[in-house]
This record gives structure tokens, C-alpha cells and sequence, in this order.
């Protein structure tokens, strides 16, 4: 079963008024289709401003769609809040700064038992209990419940947000950018322990990054996001072995690779468009070093161009 099913996602966010006083759209996500198997994770890459994180807060209730339709855990989600409060604790996100999504003023066990106290059902006895298994799941020692956020790490601080996540036992979970914030050493430690969490308790994410070599280690499927859109998406092995969608070739050039004597691949210069202001055609035309004059006036759609493989591309 998909724990996720989007169909043509859209977000528009109202950004001021223009001349004749109309409400100025920005389209932020413009229609995205995906599925999140269970125990899946899709990687979901693009530069700053693609939508990602629109995406994902749609994904989990904390943004109501423009339109399009949304299925988690085989149901059709409707966004009014007391609908909603059912599915509320089988979701979750990680945000990449867990220096803010912590309160520093509170003991790191208040912080973790905080979900439970608000879900209710549990005595204080089981909450003490409950927040040294998940100081256990993260790697922290016990006694960290009694001390506050500042006297971490960066990494120990992601730790601690993600013992924060599990508390209600989600089932399917956002990170956003997880890593990004961390060095690399960091990075790849965090990496495994949300490995490490799926296998256990058969998570689903979606793992959202602006390059292609965080998710590499961690995806299943690998979506490319570029101003809103999906331009291609597939097996994590297809999508680094045989990219096809040009931003992709672009994206993954910018990859540092193992072998420095392989062929370069291209690189892409030029800036992402305005989404106010959407040229009509391919989205990515000013910038593709492929683009033909059919690339200027009509949208591509998602192509299959292998199993599971598609890519919105008129080269396709
Ligand atoms: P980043 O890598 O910087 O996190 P992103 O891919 O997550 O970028 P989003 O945060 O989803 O991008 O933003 C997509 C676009 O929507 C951006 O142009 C952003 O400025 C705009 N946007 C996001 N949230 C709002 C909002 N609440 N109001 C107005 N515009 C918004
Ligand atoms: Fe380039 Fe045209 Fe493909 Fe867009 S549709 S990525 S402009 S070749
Ligand atoms: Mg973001």
C-alpha cells in the first residue's frame, strides 16, 4: 500500500497586490504527482525556492493544498482540522535546524515527553519511561533528558528532535533538509540513524535535500524538483546512472565524484525564474542548453521513459 499518494499538488501563496489590485500568485508547487511506498523513502532535490518544503508541509497537514488531491494511508485527506487530528499522529517532520525547533529553556526530556503530554493517556512515570527508550533509539545516554539543548552538539541537537518525532510512533515522516545544517562527519551519522529507525519500525519518508549527494545514501526514489515542478523521477540507480532530464545532468555535475578523470558533465549557469511571472513553455527553457523553439510555448508533461523512470522533458 502507498503510505503517500499526491496527485497535481499545487500551492499558490498570495505575495501583495498588483496594479489593478488583483492578488499577486506565487505558484510555489505547480502540480506535483508522487506515491511513498511503506517503509520507502523519495528524495525530493531541487535549489532554494523549488517548493520542497511546500511540498512537504502539505504532505503532513501543515498547509492545505490550492488544489489537487492528497491520499495518506489509503485515505483521501481532507484539510479541516478536527478531520485531520486523526492522522495528526501518524505524521511527522524534522525541520533542519534543531537549535530552533528546540526550546532552550526546557530540559531535553520535557522537550521529548512534550508530544505525550499533549496526546494524553500516560501517567508521568510512563512518560520518564517512554523518553529513555527513545534517548535509547537516538544514541543519547539517559541522563541527557535532565540537561538543556545548548549543552549539545548540532548533531546531538538533531538527535534529540528525532527522539522528539518518534515519541507518538509515527509512521510516515518529512525531513526537511536534516543534514544541511551539520558537517559532513555529522551528516552522515544522522543519515544512518534515520536508517537505521526505518528499519525497525518500517518508517516511510520523504527526504528532502538541495543536492543529489545526501540522498544518494538514503532514498529509494529520487524526485527533482526546479520552480514547482517535478522534471524527472526514478529508481535512485537510473536517476545517478542515467539522468535524463537536463536540470538533473546539471544538478548532478555540481556532485563531487569518486573518479576525477571522467568526463565532466555540463554545467548549468543562468538563475531559476520568477514564479510569479511564469514564462509559458518548459520552466527551465532559459537555462537548458538543449531548449527548441517547442520548449518555449508548450509545457512538457511526465514522460515514462523506462519502468518506473519519467521525466518532463520535450527531448523525451
Ligand atoms: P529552500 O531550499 O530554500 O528551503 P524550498 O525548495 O524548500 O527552498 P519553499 O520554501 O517551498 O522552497 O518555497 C517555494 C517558494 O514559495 C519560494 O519562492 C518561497 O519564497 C515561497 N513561499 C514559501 N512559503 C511562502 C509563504 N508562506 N508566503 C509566500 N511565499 C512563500
Ligand atoms: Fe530543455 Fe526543452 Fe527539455 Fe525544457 S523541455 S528541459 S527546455 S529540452
Ligand atoms: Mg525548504
Amino acid at each position: 500500500m502507498s503510505v503517500v499518494v499526491a496527485r497535481e499538488l499545487r500551492r499558490d501563496f498570495v505575495v501583495g497586490r498588483g496594479a489593478d489590485r488583483k492578488p499577486l500568485l506565487l505558484r510555489a508547487v505547480d502540480g506535483v504527482s508522487f506515491t511513498i511506498g511503506q517503509g520507502e523513502t523519495l528524495g525530493l532535490v531541487g535549489e532554494s525556492g523549488s517548493g520542497k518544503s511546500t511540498t512537504g508541509r502539505m504532505l503532513v497537514g501543515m498547509l492545505p493544498p490550492t488544489s489537487g488531491h492528497l491520499a495518506l494511508f489509503g485515505e483521501t485527506v481532507s484539510y479541516n482540522p478536527a478531520a485531520f487530528a486523526r492522522l495528526r499522529r501518524r505524521l511527522q517532520f524534522v525541520f533542519q535546524d534543531p537549535s530552533a525547533a528546540l526550546d532552550p529553556r526546557m530540559r531535553v526530556g520535557s522537550s521529548i515527553a512534550e508530544p505525550l503530554e499533549a496526546a494524553g493517556g500516560m501517567t508521568r512515570w510512563d512518560r520518564t519511561g517512554r523518553v529513555a527508550e527513545l534517548l535509547d533509539m537516538v544514541g543519547l545516554p539517559r541522563h541527557a533528558a535532565e540537561r538543556y539543548p545548548h549543552e549539545f552538539s548540532g548533531g546531538q541537537r538533531q538527535r534529540i528532535v528525532i527522539a522528539r518525532a518518534l515519541a507518538l510512533r509515527p509512521e510516515f515522516i518529512v525531513c526537511d533538509e536534516p543534514v544541511s545544517a551539520l558537517d559532513v562527519s555529522m551528516q552522515a551519522q544522522i543519515v544512518n540513524l534515520l536508517l537505521d529507525l526505518q528499519e525497525s519500525f518500517g518508517l516511510s519518508y520523504l527526504f528532502v535535500a538541495h543536492d543529489l549527494a545526501v540522498t544518494r545514501s538514503v532514498s529509494n526514489r529520487v524526485a527533482v524538483m526546479y520552480a514547482g515542478s517535478i522534471v524527472e523521477l526514478a529508481p535512485r540507480r537510473a536517476l545517478y546512472d542515467t539522468p535524463q532530464h537536463p536540470y538533473t545532468r546539471a544538478l548532478l555535475a555540481a556532485v563531487p565524484r569518486p573518479d576525477p578523470h571522467a568526463p565532466r558533465r555540463e554545467v548549468i549557469g543562468g538563475e531559476v525564474p520568477s514564479l510569479l511571472y511564469r514564462p509559458p513553455g518548459c520552466i527551465f527553457a532559459a537555462r537548458c542548453p538543449h531548449a527548441m523553439a517547442v520548449c518555449r510555448s508548450e509545457v512538457p508533461t511526465p514522460r515514462e521513459i523506462a519502468p518506473g523512470h519519467q521525466a518532463a522533458c520535450h527531448l523525451y
